[in-house]
């Protein structure tokens, strides 16, 4: 069964004469949380995007479970995507920002605000669900955020660092609740980061990026403890 598993054969994207992706190919395992790490500008936003179908390779091919996500509608691929801009709608309560997605796509009221109410407790939203988003931490928001994700039940969930317009300690418990959601969904997760501490402690395997290539996959310990290059070394591995 091919449910989860996302497979990259030779990805290229280009905007114009630009090459921003530059051939990666990659296989992830149904229910891994893979992390997406390299400097800015890199290309993971981009390399994420193409895994979402939002945008189309210029080479290669992206599979999710058994379905080619250049040629199947959005609403079939499967995926629900985080943002870093996690825009609630300022007038609706909670649970009508959760329900959203699945009241457009014509769900019935009873089962939308069953698969609410699950979402809420899973993200510890229960005695939030008809508070406005004005009334929330930035916490609890980008916690709403994931909950619109969850409700779809999607087959992978994608993150584009999700927490980076967190303080610092917020981000800290909000990688605790990450790393907590993806051990209790066990979906497949990509999450696209810069920060090595959040590469580190979340990921089941990193996939390190540079200008547009993969330098090295592999897990956090692996990577840590053998760097394939100075590239690697200089940005997670061991200062040795
Ligand atoms: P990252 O998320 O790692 O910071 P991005 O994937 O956002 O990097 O961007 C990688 C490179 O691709 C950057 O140089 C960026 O300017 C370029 N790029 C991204 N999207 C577009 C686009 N739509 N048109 C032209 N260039 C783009
Ligand atoms: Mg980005």
């Amino acid at each position: 069964m091919a449910k989860g598993r996302v497979q990259l054969h030779g990805v290229m994207k280009s905007f114009g004469a630009v090459d921003v992706i530059k051939g990666v190919d990659l296989e992830i395992a149904p229910g891994e949380l893979t992390v997406f790490v390299g400097p800015s500008g890199c290309g993971k936003s981009t390399l994420l995007r193409l895994v979402s179908g939002l945008e189309l390779p210029t080479g290669g091919s992206i599979m999710i479970g058994d379905r080619d996500v250049t040629l199947v509608h959005p609403s079939e691929r499967g995926i629900a995507m985080v943002f870093q801009s996690y825009a609630l709608y300022p007038h609706m309560s909670v649970a009508e920002n959760m329900g959203f997605g699945l009241k457009i796509a014509g769900l019935p009221k009873n089962l939308i605000k069953e698969k609410v109410a699950r979402a809420a407790e899973i993200l510890q939203l229960t005695p939030l669900l008809d508070r406005k988003p004005r009334a929330l931490s930035g916490g609890q928001r980008q916690r709403v955020a994931i909950g619109r994700c969850i409700v779809r039940e999607p087959e992978v969930f994608l993150f584009d660092e999700p927490l980076s317009n967190l303080d610092a300690a917020l981000r800290g418990q909000m990688r605790v609740e990450i790393a907590r959601l993806h051990a209790k969904l066990g979906a497949t997760m990509i999450y696209v980061t810069h920060d090595q501490v959040e590469a580190m402690t979340l990921a089941t395997r990193i996939v390190v990026l540079n200008a547009g290539r993969v330098e090295q996959i592999g897990a956090p310990i692996e990577l840590y403890r053998h760097p394939a290059n100075l590239f690697v070394a200089g940005f997670i591995g061991s200062p040795r």
